[in-house]
């Protein structure tokens, strides 16, 4: 029979392909944690005084994302509140507002719900089946959810923004730049953004190096409410192919997005510089007035040719 690795305990919940280690259920939830507050203190992503706005979609990754930084809020070392935003995708946004609203609810933190229709007029369904659309679903979502994001971390003088990225996102996102010879989008992948203006809310991720499937078994060891339910829309996307591509690689090479992580990070400096873009001159999109290269914000942009304006 399988021993935990650690304690020697039985059952094992897991056995990490990646370094052999088997664990039971205690010692996988400990480890995991370790891991993230690791990659908290290491890379300074969080301290002392900090206020962190977790976003908070209800779905697996921003659930472990919550229920660890806020052993750091239960310790008062920092402030802490949720945002959620709710695209406005029928059936299936609404359950994940409702299991974010719980989570939030019960760990006793603020939480606030905001709405692509009270920002822009319109859901990400409405959006879609506009004539005047010309991207896909993710970029007008991406586009729109930064854009939210941002607006109200600001307005709650939030002093970082914390996301759900796992190791297959940027291990995807990684692969998918480089594929795609989007150099200068491979400079801003990281662990902590580097905000050019400073309208903009640092941005962290700590499960970063946390694979998806570990967050999983992690929300399921603790017993946490979470929506496993995937958006309707990301199939449309090439991060969807390349994300398929990446862990059927890893069923024979358990720790490849572990190297590639790891590889990325170390080249990441000597890339910044060669090919990071100029720094661009911000200004204040006329409109509403967030950080903006051109006159409009890309935001006001889609919002105003979705209204048939351009
Ligand atoms: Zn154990
Ligand atoms: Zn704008």
């Amino acid at each position: 029979m399988k021993t935990c690795t650690k304690c020697g305990a039985t059952p094992v919940i897991i056995h990490r392909k990646a370094s052999g280690q088997m664990l039971c259920k205690d010692c996988f939830i400990e480890s995991a944690t370790e891991k993230v507050l690791r990659n908290i203190r290491r890379n300074k992503l969080i301290e002392r005084g900090d206020k962190v706005a977790v976003a908070l979609s209800g779905g697996k990754d921003s659930v472990m994302v919550l229920d660890i930084v806020n052993s750091l809020y239960e310790r008062n070392i920092i402030n802490l509140f949720a945002i959620t935003i709710d695209e406005g995708i029928e059936g299936y946004r609404k359950h994940g507002v409702e299991i974010a609203a719980k989570n939030a609810k019960k760990l006793g933190i603020d939480h606030r719900i905001a709405s692509f229709k009270d920002y822009f007029g319109k859901t990400l369904d409405e959006i879609l089946h506009n004539e005047s659309r010309q991207h896909g679903a993710c970029t007008y979502c991406g586009v729109f959810r930064r854009w939210i994001i941002n607006r109200v971390a600001r307005e709650e003088n939030a002093t970082k923004i914390a996301t759900g990225h796992n190791l297959d996102d940027e291990t995807e996102a990684i692969l998918m730049n480089y594929l795609e010879g989007n150099i200068d989008n491979l400079t801003r992948i990281g662990v902590k953004s580097e905000p050019k203006n400073d309208k903009f809310t640092v941005k962290i991720k700590p499960i970063r190096e946390i694979p998806e499937k570990e967050v999983a078994l992690y929300v399921i060891a603790r017993e946490l409410d979470v929506h496993f339910d995937e958006c309707p829309y990301s199939r449309e996307s090439f991060r969807g192919e390349v994300g398929r591509f990446v862990k059927e690689l890893s069923v024979n090479h358990p720790t490849i997005m572990y190297s590639t992580l790891k590889g990325f990070d170390k080249i990441k400096p000597a890339i910044k510089k060669e090919f990071s873009g100029k720094k661009v001159n911000m200004g204040n999109c006329i409109q509403c007035g967030e950080p903006a290269s051109h006159e409009l914000c890309r935001a006001c942009l889609f919002a105003k040719s979705l209204n048939g304006e351009q």
